[in-house]
C-alpha cells in the first residue's frame, strides 16, 4: 500500500511523502495529510519488545511508503543515535499514579529533538529520491525550541541552509543563548520585534509568495519548513505515542488493549496532533487533554466551537506555547469536516480575513475525544512544586500546564500519561521560582546551580557549557525586514 498525500485545502493532490516532505507546506497554503489513512498491524505483545528504532520503521514505512526499508532504517539510525542520553531514547517513568514520557533527552532538550533529529536526513534522502539538485533553504518561525532543534540538525548538512526567526521577548535566556551561539556556516538566526504569530505568519506568506519562489528557483534555491506543518515532522512524533504504550505494557502497568488518557501541553498543536493519529492507527488511547497556558485560544475552541485569535497575547512561564494561531488544527479540522477541503479552506480563509471562525455544530461531534483545560503560570508554579514535594520529580513548566489540565479532569478513570516535553534545565528560572518565590541569583547560569540546589537533578552537559560558548548570530530588526532579510542572506537581491 502507497500513502499519497493531498493538501487539507485540496488544491494539490496525489503527492508522495518524498515530495511532501521537501516541499513542507502545500502550494495552496494548506498542509499535506494522507488521501487515505494507513494501516498498521499494531500487536503490541511483539511491539513491547521492540526499541524505539524498530517501532519507528514500522510507523515510518506506513506513511513515507515512497521511501525503501533501507532508506528508512539509514535515516532512523542516523537520528536516534548517541545524542540522546539514554538508549531508550524517549523513557515512561511512573510518577506517583501517573506516567511522564521524557521527551527532552535530545541535544537541544526539548521534545522538538524528537522530530528534528530525523528531518534532515528524510529532506535530504528525499532530494535525492527526487533527483532535486536545488540548494534547500530552511525557513523557520520559532516559540524557542523548534529552531535551537532545527538548527541542530541541519547545522553543516550539504546543499542546506537554515533561517531562524524568534520573537525577541518570547523566548526563554537559555532557550536565546542556545540559538544564538549555534554552529555551523549554514545556519543563520534573526531575532524578530513581534510575537510567534507575527513571525509564524511572515515565514507562511514567504512560502505563498509564487514571485518568491520563482526567484529562488532561478538561483537553484527551494523553501522547505522544519515546523510542525511538515508531515516530516508530525508522523515521527507519532512513533513515542505508540512507543510509549508498548513500554507500560512490557512495564506491566497496563495489559494489552486497555485505555490510556494523554495529557499534551500543546502550542502549535503538533504534538497533540501525533496522539490523535496514533490513536487512528490503533494505539487504545483514550481522551486527549489538550493542555494550554494563558493563551487558551484552543481551551475556548474546543468549549465553544468559536476560534478566536482577536484576544490578547502572554507572554508566559511556558513560552513555547504561547501562541495563537495553532497550525497544526488544521488538519484535525480537516478530519472532523469528514475530510472535507472545501470546508477546511472557507475555515482557513475565516481565519486569515476576520482572525476568528466557527465550526458548524454537526462538526463538533468530531472533537469528543479531545478535553481541555488551562494554567495560569500561578497553577503552573503551583504543579510543579507538589510534584517535587509529593514525588520528589521535577517537571518543567511545559509539561506542569499538562499536568495542572489533567488533575482539573476530575471524571476520569483510566491511567493517565503526562507528556514531558523539556527539560526543568531549559526554564531553570521558572521552576525554582515556583520553590523559591523571592529568590535572587547573580547572572542567568545562576539559575541553574540555584535549580541543582533545590533539587539535586542532574545538570545535562549541554547546559554547563552554554554561557561559555561564543555568540555567533545577534541581529534584531522589525518584522516588516523580515523578507528583505531572507533575500539578503540568500543572496538573491535581484
Ligand atoms: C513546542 C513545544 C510545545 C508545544 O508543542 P506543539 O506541538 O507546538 O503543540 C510544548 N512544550 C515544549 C517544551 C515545546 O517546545
Amino acid at each position: 500500500m502507497t500513502t499519497i498525500y493531498t493538501s487539507t485545502r485540496g488544491g494539490q493532490q496525489h503527492v508522495t511523502a518524498s515530495q511532501a516532505i521537501l516541499q513542507g507546506l502545500a502550494t495552496d497554503g494548506g498542509l499535506f495529510v494522507p488521501e487515505h489513512f494507513p494501516q498498521v498491524n499494531l500487536d503490541f505483545e511483539q511491539l513491547k519488545g521492540q526499541s524505539y528504532q524498530e517501532i519507528a520503521l514500522l510507523i515510518m514505512k506506513a506513511f513515507y511508503s515512497d521511501f525503501s526499508e533501507a532508506e528508512l532504517k539509514a535515516c532512523i539510525k542516523a537520528a536516534y543515535d548517541d545524542k540522546f542520553d539514554t538508549d531508550v531514547i524517549a523513557p515512561v517513568k511512573k510518577v506517583g499514579t501517573e506516567y511522564y514520557l521524557e521527551l527532552f533527552h535530545g541535544p537541544t532538550l526539548a521534545f522538538k529533538d524528537m522530530a528534528l533529529s530525523i528531518l534532515p536526513y528524510l529532506m535530504t534522502t528525499a532530494a535525492k529520491k527526487n533527483q532535486s539538485t536545488n540548494e534547500l533553504v530552511i525557513l523557520t518561525a520559532t516559540s524557542g525550541d523548534t529552531g535551537k532543534a532545527a538548527m541542530e540538525g541541519f547545522a553543516d548538512v550539504e546543499n542546506t541552509k537554515i533561517i531562524v526567526f524568534y520573537p525577541k521577548e518570547g523566548v526563554s535566556k537559555i532557550q536565546e543563548q542556545q540559538m544564538r551561539t549555534q554552529k555551523g556556516d549554514n545556519t543563520f538566526v534573526v531575532a524578530v520585534e513581534g510575537n510567534f504569530d507575527d513571525a509564524q505568519t511572515r515565514v507562511k506568506e514567504m512560502f505563498n509568495d509564487l514571485a518568491l519562489r520563482q526567484t529562488l528557483a532561478s538561483h537553484q534555491k527551494q523553501f522547505s519548513s522544519a515546523n510542525s506543518i511538515n508531515i516530516g515532522r508530525l508522523i515521527p512524533q507519532v512513533v513515542y505515542y505508540v512507543y510509549a504504550y508498548a513500554q507500560l505494557i512490557h512495564q506491566q502497568e497496563l495489559t494489552n488493549g486497555q485505555t490510556l488518557d494523554v495529557s499534551v501541553p500543546t502550542g502549535n498543536f503538533g504534538n497533540i496532533l501525533a496522539a490523535y493519529y496514533a490513536k487512528k492507527l490503533g494505539v487504545p488511547i483514550g481522551k486527549l487533554i489538550c493542555a494550554s497556558n494563558q493563551n487558551n485560544v484552543l481551551t475556548d475552541f474546543f468549549t465553544s466551537g468559536t476560534y478566536d485569535r482577536n484576544r490578547e497575547f502572554y507572554v508566559t512561564s511556558s513560552p513555547s506555547m504561547d501562541i495563537l494561531i495553532s497550525s497544526n488544527l488544521e488538519r484535525l479540522l480537516y478530519e472532523v469536516s469528514g475530510q472535507n477541503t472545501d470546508t477546511t479552506s472557507y475555515l482557513m480563509e475565516e481565519l486569515t480575513t476576520k482572525g476568528s471562525y466557527e465550526l458548524e455544530v454537526a462538526l463538533r461531534e468530531g472533537l469528543s475525544d479531545f478535553l481541555v483545560a488551562y494554567a495560569t503560570d500561578e497553577q503552573t508554579q503551583l504543579a510543579i512544586k507538589q510534584v517535587f514535594d509529593r514525588e520528589g520529580y521535577v517537571i518543567d513548566p511545559h509539561t506542569a500546564v499538562a499536568k495542572h489540565a489533567l488533575d482539573q479532569m476530575t471524571q476520569l478513570s483510566d491511567p493517565a500519561l503526562i507528556v514531558s516535553t523539556a527539560s526543568p534545565y531549559k526554564f531553570p528560572e521558572s521552576v525554582v521560582r515556583a520553590f523559591d518565590e523571592v529568590k535572587h541569583v547573580e547572572n542567568e547560569f545562576g539559575w541553574v546551580t540555584a535549580l541543582y540546589e533545590e533539587t539535586k537533578l542532574t545538570v545535562p552537559p549541554a547546559v554547563k557549557t552554554l554561557f561559555e560558548s561564543p555568540i555567533l548570530h545577534d541581529r534584531t530588526i522589525p518584522v516588516d525586514e523580515m523578507l528583505p532579510c531572507v533575500k539578503e542572506i540568500l543572496n538573491i537581491n535581484e
